[in-house]
């Protein structure tokens, strides 16, 4: 059970790994958020999460840009808390461009966030893990871990390669009561998805249903969008006893994006 574990989930001030967070946080795990605003928004977000579940909630700026902030993350949160018991990597940014046009600094940005970072968090969290003989972590990769697009190179690029990082991490803990999976997202209910449908109705004269269904939703057979209340269970689920055994591998919730 993940009551009283300890819980680092990176980018977790929005979207999907707020999600993640509100769902350990429900079920009694003590919960670090992260992004890198420091804002007075970021550290009341915390303190209502704590007050809504009962639990402990903190906020700990890091760029996950940056090795060095990403180690410290984890040591910062195992100074509070005492340990780290399960890791979400989650943060994440995305560029559109053909590859010429790339922006270097684009692509240096987004393998950093992207992937780099899982790295980084990872090497510092697993001896802790060991130490306590229990530990989960969840890469948030993508359909663009396993599958790709035109336009987006740095971020199937990335998303590639934390699925690679998962299977070795995974094999590296093979013995030990720590698994590692990846979780495959198609497109997700998030206020960034949210801000894109007025957007899309207005640059293609749809309405919303049609928008969303055909220009959105246009590789993803369900036509629904995955919630991230779908990803906070799916991580519940990994961390459960059930998913003891489950290690290495990679759960699609795409709706059918990657059967296709
Ligand atoms: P989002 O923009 O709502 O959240 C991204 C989070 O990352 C935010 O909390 C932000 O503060 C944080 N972040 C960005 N740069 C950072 C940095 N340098 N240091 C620390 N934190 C940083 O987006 P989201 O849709 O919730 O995406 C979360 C993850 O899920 C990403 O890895 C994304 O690639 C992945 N994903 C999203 C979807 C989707 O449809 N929304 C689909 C598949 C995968």
């Amino acid at each position: 059970s993940v009551k009283d574990k300890v819980a680092i989930i990176t980018g977790s001030n929005s979207g999907i790994g707020l999600g993640v967070a509100e769902e350990l946080a429900r079920l009694g795990a003590r919960v670090v958020l992260n992004s890198f605003s420091d804002s007075e928004e970021d550290h009341a977000l915390a303190e209502r999460i704590a007050a809504e579940h009962g639990t402990d909630v903190i906020y700990i700026s890091a760029d996950m840009s940056d090795a060095e902030a990403c180690r410290s993350l984890v040591t910062k949160a195992a100074e509070h808390f005492g340990t780290v018991d399960i890791l979400i990597n989650n943060a994440g940014i995305q560029h559109v461009a053909a590859i010429e046009e790339f922006p270097i600094g684009k692509w240096d940005a987004i393998i950093a966030i992207n992937m780099s970072s899982a790295f980084h968090t990872t090497a510092a969290a697993l001896p802790l893990m060991r130490k306590s003989g229990w530990g989960r972590v969840v890469n948030i990769a993508s359909a663009h871990g396993l599958t790709a697009s035109p336009y987006k190179s740095a971020y199937v690029a990335a998303k590639h390669g934390v699925v690679g990082l998962t299977k070795v991490t995974a094999l590296e803990t093979a013995q030990e009561p720590i698994t590692a999976n990846a979780i495959c997202p198609g497109y997700v209910m998030t206020p960034l998805v949210e801000k894109q449908i007025p957007e899309t109705m207005e640059k293609y004269g749809m309405d919303r249903d049609t928008a969303v269904k055909e220009v959105l939703l246009a590789r993803q057979p369900s036509k629904e969008f995955a919630t991230v209340e779908q990803i906070g269970g799916t991580v519940a689920y990994l961390c459960s006893d059930a998913a003891e055994q489950v290690t290495g591998t990679t759960i699609s919730i795409d709706g059918g994006w990657t059967a296709l």
